[in-house]
């Protein structure tokens, strides 16, 4: 996510690679940004993803929202 200051920071997802193990399973996490870790157990859109981890810039405080997403190239 790239915020309009242009500091940038990624929403991590760590899946859940275990084998035999039952469902989806992932978890998010900000790097250089603000807001919260958030667990699933489906896949979410960005839209209610955006909404549980809720992430900010730390340099000038603003809320990141799906248009700051970038994707990766
Ligand atoms: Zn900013």
């Amino acid at each position: 996510m790239i915020c309009e200051c242009g500091h940038s920071g990624h929403i991590k997802l760590k899946e859940n690679d275990t084998p035999y193990s039952v469902g989806f399973w992932g978890e998010y996490s900000v790097e250089n940004l603000t807001g919260v870790a958030y667990v699933t157990e489906s896949s979410r859109s960005w839209t209610e993803l955006i909404k549980k981890i809720n992430p900010g810039c730390p340099v000038c405080g603003r809320k990141l929202t799906e248009k700051n997403i970038q994707p990766d190239k």
